[in-house]
């Protein structure tokens, strides 16, 4: 049955069936029996089988099917929605069913981040310590001394982005000194977004990086009078001196990945997210660095579902790559936990413009058009998918250039191709994407660059980066993510609060109210408007019968909250499939428990992930300010927190700026 059958009446959706409703209901006569349910499901309930696995009653469900957008209660079985309404109409459902009190909590469906790195940010997962949320300097240097303090030798400690110096009360990052202070022995590599990364003398040392060391096309490494690195290494605008930097560091064995990779999927479960689509990325090679993820599907692992898209990592060897691989893949090969979805963000180097607001717009060479071309053209002749990075207008005219030509010859419509990013793309251009069928996958980056974006070109170029209800009023299909976990943190809340409320982690509004989202538009895109760009779109994103029963209860009711509240929610209890893959609070205990993170000194044993409403769990509350006034905080110091405290304590004691100490 379709999503958009209409009730025969249409009651208030928090009321019980009346009497007569409820005799049609039991006895399988009449149209009211079949409102909100599938049909297998309703052949079942004529047989008086046990109907559902799991129900979740007293909710407030935005469902975001226009036949039903508001419901109380939901059932689900073998994975799938299959009843939705009244408490009262779905608990007739209940016999042999887990049955869940939500507790008038907001529950909605689950959240699909339609551009992120999943697969590489999870491998890499339990190596990272994590800036992401931190609101103060001088709790993340914190951080910092206490997890040098437990870190062996010859590992490293890293910070590798998804914060930006804005989101701190100092609004500044540390120096090479306090960073060298803290670590005189240990590698620290801090990565801040696309446009710098900070080495202690340990970690130049590490890399092998001195006074001969030569500066990399596109990098340069800063010196000192002497001509000595001094440990800053910069973007210009390329970052692969960043990457290529951090990829000297040691990796995690294999059965420590899979682990790793299982502690992220969790930590993006308890904010709500139950799908993505990864962008490949650089240094992650196809099939090897696949095999954790397929092996997590093997063995029923995975809690987030993954569609990838296969980026290229051969400069010059692009065609090569998408010839292999188009031998190998079919266009959506998989299931619905892990599909194939065609080709991208890396499509061809010379398309590649670094989003690096701070410095100016890279102009890409001539190459571009003929080495696109050969690539989208093999990539249609296979009906694979395509996604594409591109930040800037100007390269989106000439990319769009391209696939117009080939457009002419195999038709594109209909592939779910799209754009990603896209932050100052043009109304003309939003139009060539729309007649050709394309998409735009849009990510909230301005919300860690804006502050760099507005310096360079001012306000009135800033209002519409990007300029999604101009993409939403041209009928394009719009999808919306993170683009974590580097340049941006991979916690959709702070996606949805920067669509809602314009304005960035540090708090810079850039756009006018014209330009903002109702949440439930922001959160359409979050769901139903992702699910389109894995081709997903018929089952995935909203919560009706026959839908893939995925969906979180929320900590807090995001369509009533205050603004400031938005980026402060998680997910209380997060079904991926019908499986509780996280509870927290009333329901922590009904989702599997992890093994704990590997190695032991891993930073997410102590300091888990992103860091909601700013307060560090596991951070000393030691007063740091205690002896004799000094900062503790600066070398040399052991002010590394030993003993864990409740974190209200640490936010009270340390107050909403943090150590003032830090501020200069
Ligand atoms: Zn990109
Ligand atoms: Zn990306």
């Amino acid at each position: 049955m379709s999503a958009h059958d209409k009730p025969p009446h249409d009651k208030p959706r928090d009321e019980g069936p009346d009497d007569a409703t409820r005799r049609r209901w039991l006895l399988g006569a009449g149209a009211a029996l079949t409102v909100g349910l599938a049909p297998r499901a309703r052949a079942d309930l004529l047989q008086g089988a046990t109907m559902a696995d799991l129900i979740i009653r007293n909710a407030r469900i935005t469902t975001l099917d226009p036949a039903r957008p508001q419901a109380q209660a939901l059932a689900v079985a073998n994975g799938r929605v299959v009843a939705i309404g009244s408490d009262a109409e779905v608990m007739q459902l209940a016999p042999g069913a887990q049955v869940i009190d939500a507790q008038g909590r907001r529950l909605v469906p689950g959240l699909n981040d339609s551009h992120t790195h999943l697969i590489r940010g999870g491998l890499n997962y339990n190596l990272e310590l994590r800036w992401d949320g931190v609101r103060s300097l001088a709790d993340a240097m914190a951080m910092l001394k206490a997890q040098v303090d437990i870190t062996p030798a010859p590992q490293w400690v890293r910070v590798v982005g998804g914060f930006t110096a804005t989101q701190f009360a100092e609004k500044r990052l540390p120096t090479l000194q306090e960073i060298n202070a803290i670590a005189p022995d240990t590698p620290v590599f801090l990565l801040h977004l696309y446009d710098r990364a900070l080495l202690n003398r340990a970690a130049l040392r590490a890399c092998g990086y001195d006074r001969d060391t030569p500066d990399p096309p596109g990098g340069r490494i800063e010196r000192d009078k002497a001509g000595n690195p001094t440990g800053l290494l910069l973007a210009k605008p390329n970052a692969l001196i960043l990457y290529a930097s951090l990829a000297k560091g040691p990796r995690l064995p294999p059965e420590y990945q899979v682990n790793s990779t299982r502690h992220f999927m969790r930590e993006l479960n308890r904010l709500g997210i139950t799908s993505v689509i990864d962008a490949g990325g650089g240094f992650q090679n196809y099939p090897e660095d696949y095999q954790v993820v397929e092996q997590l599907h093997r063995d029923g692992e995975l809690t987030v579902r993954i569609a990838y898209n296969l980026f290229t990592q051969h400069k010059g060897g692009e065609l090569d790559d998408f010839a292999t691989w188009t031998k190998m893949l079919q266009p959506r090969q998989g299931d619905d936990l892990l599909r194939h979805n065609g080709a991208g963000e890396m499509l061809v180097f010379s398309a590649a413009d670094f989003e690096l607001f701070s410095e100016p717009r890279p102009e890409l060479p001539a190459e571009l058009e003929p080495d696109l071309e050969s690539v989208v053209r093999l990539l249609a002749q296979h009906r694979w998918p395509f996604r594409i990075h591109a930040t800037y207008d100007e390269s989106i005219t000439r990319i769009l250039d391209v696939y117009e030509k080939v457009d002419r010859d195999i038709s594109l419509d209909g592939l779910h191709w799209f754009i990603d990013h896209a932050e100052t793309v043009s109304e003309r251009n939003i139009a060539r994407i729309a007649a050709m069928g394309g998409g735009i996958a849009v990510q909230h980056r301005m919300a860690y660059q804006g502050e760099a974006f507005v310096e360079r070109y001012g306000v009135q170029a800033a209002r519409q980066t990007p300029p999604v209800r101009r993409m939403l009023d041209a009928g394009v299909p719009v999808g919306a993510g993170t683009d974590a976990t580097r340049v941006a943190s991979y916690n959709p809340w702070v996606a949805l609060s920067w669509l809602v409320t314009g304005r960035t982690v540090g708090g810079l509004g850039l756009y006018g109210e014209e330009d903002l989202l109702e949440r439930e538009a922001a959160l359409r895109l979050w769901t139903h408007g992702s699910a389109w760009f894995s081709s997903d779109e018929d089952h995935k994103g909203r919560l009706a019968p026959g839908q893939l029963a995925d969906f979180a209860v929320l900590s807090a009711d995001y369509l009533r909250v205050p603004d400031a509240a938005i980026a402060d929610i998680t997910s209380v209890l997060t079904v991926v499939g019908g499986r509780i893959v996280h509870g927290d609070g009333d329901y922590a205990g009904l989702a599997p428990t992890l093994p704990p993170a590997m190695p032991d000194w891993s930073p997410v044993r102590r300091f888990g992930g992103y860091q909601v409403g700013g307060l560090v769990p596991g951070l000393v509350a030691q007063a740091h300010h205690a002896q004799g006034g000094a900062c503790r905080l600066h070398a040399p110091h052991d002010h590394a927190a030993h003993h864990a405290a409740p974190s209200d304590d640490l936010r009270g004691f340390w107050g909403a700026v943090g150590c003032a100490c830090f501020a200069f």
